[in-house]
């Protein structure tokens, strides 16, 4: 079993009894989901766009050592600097030493599950660098020390009077100042503003990657993902490797479903794709008018394996092309009454039931894929149609014993022909039976990647 998982059943049944948190959930979780259902009958035939994007997704996990090579690549060539991660690790001690190469007393975040994965900010602090969370909810998840529960909704678990006294306690804020969620949202605006114009570093994920360009997408809704990213001089995206989409036009359609299916948006407010650091006057793809006005002066983008090479040799493969909306924890009955904490992860939900335990090295089966009523919402819900009920049958003891060696390459370095060589055959070696497979099953089920539905033409 593994450590994530250890105690599930204590924490679930402690969540069942407590009145506060299942309130809280209840009224959340329906919200989104009313909401999601809503703005997709604004999406023209979006069971054709669901059904694109789920190809997209096979596609691209089928042959993901090809899109991670022409990734690095476009990215290297933009002026960006890409290096792999086999471990959790390997990612932080990466990062540590980009902070460590500038001098960085600061660093500001944006949102991500990933650096939440390899546990990032512990790494900075231990190496003197101050990490200031600036999503609004990962900003109070940090004041609060606590957890996330939810993948797009940190502190669904947390009421604005619990917001209003934390504010209170740990910034000294006065009545009016948490005189609603308003007030509250001004006063954690001016506390991040300061903050963003002193950082050294930027962090952020990253929602897709773009092997065609070599481009990062970050979406969010409060601009924060933009200040991160651009107003300190380094920028460093941490980044599962699964992330990729091949092309920009394969971006626009699964950004289509991305935030109506996380938030009932059409999209969210902002949607920032980087390319490279800024263009200095006279640089060959600078603007006519000379540089670039403002962005980073160095981009670093970390590929995180840590188990996802190991997941696509499994079973468990299809809960690769899962991207990250959290629809399927707002449908199901089991997260809807337990929240995330009880699942003892990162990644709470169905999709975490799933994730977790094929990409811990478990000696013993895990009681996370049990955490389901065998429903079928959040394959009904997930934008990209991945089976849930499918994975969570797969024999547990098999998902534990998932082993061997499954990392990219055998130590991180910065992408150089040889690490693609050697990045490509690893995983050409390793996974070519599944790749075989998952081909086969897509030609069985009628998926021709090439083919465009008539809905996107
Ligand atoms: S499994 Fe599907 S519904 Fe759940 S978070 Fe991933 S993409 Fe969204």
């Amino acid at each position: 079993m593994t450590p994530a998982a250890a105690g599930f059943q204590a924490r679930a049944r402690a969540a069942v009894c407590d009145p506060h948190l299942g309130a809280a959930l209840l009224t959340a979780t329906g919200k989104f989901g009313a909401g999601r259902l809503a703005v997709l009958e604004t999406l023209p035939q979006a069971d054709l766009v669901r059904d694109h994007a789920r190809r997209i997704r096979a596609h691209t996990i089928a042959a993901l050592h090809t899109y991670i090579a022409r990734f690095a690549e476009a990215a290297e060539r933009r002026g960006a600097s890409v290096h792999w991660a086999p471990t959790a690790a390997d990612a932080t001690r990466i990062v540590v030493e980009i902070a460590r190469s500038h001098g960085a007393a600061l660093a500001v975040k944006s949102k991500s599950m990933v650096t939440e994965e390899i546990a990032l900010n512990d790494a900075l602090a231990a190496a003197g660098v101050r990490v200031v969370e600036t999503d609004l909810g990962e900003f109070i998840v940090q004041l609060a020390a606590d957890r996330p529960s939810h993948i797009i909704v940190p502190i669904i678990h947390r009421t604005k009077e619990d917001v209003a006294a934390l504010f209170r306690a740990k910034l000294g804020a006065s009545d009016d100042e948490v005189d609603g969620i308003p007030a509250m949202t001004a006063l954690a605006r001016r506390t991040l503003r300061r903050e963003f114009l002193s950082a050294d570093i930027g962090i952020s994920g990253a929602n897709f990657v773009v092997a065609e360009t070599g481009s990062v997408c970050v979406v969010t809704n409060e601009g924060n993902g933009r200040l991160t990213t651009s107003a300190p001089r380094v920028h460093v995206a941490v980044v599962g490797i699964e992330r990729i989409v091949p092309t920009m036009e394969d971006l626009g359609v699964l950004l289509q479903l991305l935030a109506r299916s996380a938030t009932g948006q059409k999209l969210s407010v902002y949607t920032s794709i980087i390319t490279g650091p800024r263009r200095r006057p006279g640089a060959v793809d600078a603007p006519a008018s000379g540089g670039e006005p403002d962005g980073p002066d160095e981009v670093h983008i970390v590929l995180v394996d840590n188990g996802r090479s190991r997941i696509l040799a499994s079973p468990s493969a299809e809960i690769l092309y899962c991207i990250r909306c959290g629809a399927c924890l707002n449908v199901c009955p089991v997260y809807r009454v337990i929240g995330g904490h009880a699942y003892g992860g990162i990644y709470p939900g169905p999709v975490g039931s799933v994730f977790e335990p094929a990409r811990d090295r478990a000696d013993g089966p895990s009681p996370l894929p049990h955490a389901s009523s065998l429903c079928g919402a959040c394959r009904d819900a997930c934008p990209v149609r991945i089976d849930g009920l499918e994975n969570f049958r797969q024999p547990q003891p098999a998902i534990g014993r998932i082993g061997g060696r499954w990392n990219f390459c055998r130590r991180p370095q910065r992408v150089k022909q040889s690490t693609q060589r050697l990045v490509e055959i690893e995983i050409a070696h390793h996974c070519h039976a599944r790749q075989q497979q998952a081909s086969a099953r897509m030609a069985h089920e009628g998926f021709g990647y090439g083919t465009r539905s008539a809905a996107i033409r």
